[in-house]
């Protein structure tokens, strides 16, 4: 066997790059990204959003097979971000509505992908997690102060970082920033969308407004008919006042989200917003925050302008999970117990 550059030769045959191989994937409620050789492919996610009728310990047996199916060889890794509430400590994963509807679980799915390719170096991380990652990454290191990454896509999640200490502190089930599945702050001309339900099987969850599926039932409850994403995004860019009244309803309980974040973590300097419906939506969705933010205003979320500083919309594509998930298999930020880290010397 010879080292030619950096590809290993045996018997004249490529067999393996000397730098071990890494597979990146990103497994969302709607697609799987899977990202091998530089070549990015995309599939259907095995969730229930895709799958509806078949049991969630069905779809999570798919999710493994994949992930398995999509290893390198021996001594490769594969880097893994998952949009489900999970463990980012342990690996364990607790549950996720656009995969796996209501079902709650406590599964070692770090565990199972171990002892399926011991060969191959295992990361599994919270897609929110990875988001906050790739975010975090381009913020400034500053003693005392705080950045957080919002996603809005089939799920709503948050996570805040300290970016002195580079950490993410999770409580004891390793969870943090579930924001999506509390209760909606919505004005009360429309307390009738409380009613709405969430993909975890509550209603009146931020998710039942706010998230794409969710966008999709305040369409209908607001009986707009034409409601696709695409007719959405249009409609959005090309003024049409039943698509910013859409968007007006369902940014309403992201705003108060922030709102809250602010009143109880002023060190937090910057939250970065991304996610599908961001994307799609664009710069009118941090107007349509914005509006939000300054107009409800009272002494207690400090002056208007300073919302300004404090929601980034991440350019597109958004946070790059994929770079994301692998910034946390190399350290760039550590997810601690929160009990832990209160207890440090
Ligand atoms: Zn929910």
């Amino acid at each position: 066997m010879a080292v030619r550059g950096d590809v290993v030769t045996d018997g004249g045959a490529v067999r393996s790059p000397v730098r071990p191989l890494t597979v990146r994937v990103d497994v969302g409620g709607t697609w799987i990204r899977t990202e091998s050789d530089g070549v990015l492919r995309r599939s259907p996610a095995p969730s229930r959003i895709n799958h509806p009728g078949v049991p969630a310990p069905v779809l999570v047996d798919r999710l493994v097979e994949h992930l398995v199916s999509v290893a390198p060889a021996a001594g490769g890794q594969v880097v893994v971000s998952l949009g489900a509430a999970m463990d980012d400590v342990t690996g364990t994963v607790r549950g996720s509505g656009p995969l796996w509807g209501d079902w709650l679980m406590d599964r070692d799915l770090l565990g199972v992908l171990r002892r399926a390719r011991p060969d191959v170096v295992w990361h599994v991380f919270n897609d929110v997690t990875c988001g906050l990652a790739d975010f975090a990454d381009a913020v400034p290191r500053e003693a005392g102060a705080s950045a957080g990454y919002l996603t809005i896509s089939s799920g709503i999640g948050l996570k805040i970082a300290d970016l002195g200490t580079r950490t993410v502190r999770v409580d004891e089930n390793g969870l943090q920033g579930e924001v999506g599945h509390l209760p909606a702050v919505l004005p009360p001309e429309l307390a009738g969308l409380g009613h709405l339900p969430c993909e975890c099987g509550g209603v009146g969850h931020v998710a039942s407004v706010s998230s794409g599926p969710g966008i999709a039932r305040v369409a209908a409850a607001l009986g707009i008919g034409a409601y696709t994403t695409e007719w959405f995004r249009q409609a959005v860019d090309a003024g049409d006042e039943g698509a910013h009244t859409l968007l007006a309803v369902v940014t309403r309980p992201v705003a108060e989200v922030l709102r809250t974040i602010w009143v109880i973590q002023p060190w937090v300097v910057v939250v970065g917003i991304g996610g599908g419906v961001v994307e799609g939506v664009g710069g009118h969705y941090r107007t349509a925050l914005l509006r939000h933010l300054r107009g409800a205003g009272s002494y207690a979320a400090g002056p208007a302008d300073a919302w300004e500083h404090r929601v980034r919309l991440l350019d597109r594509p958004g946070a790059d999970v994929l770079r994301g998930a692998q910034l946390l298999a190399e350290g760039a930020l550590v997810v601690t117990r929160a009990q832990e880290a209160d207890h440090r010397p």
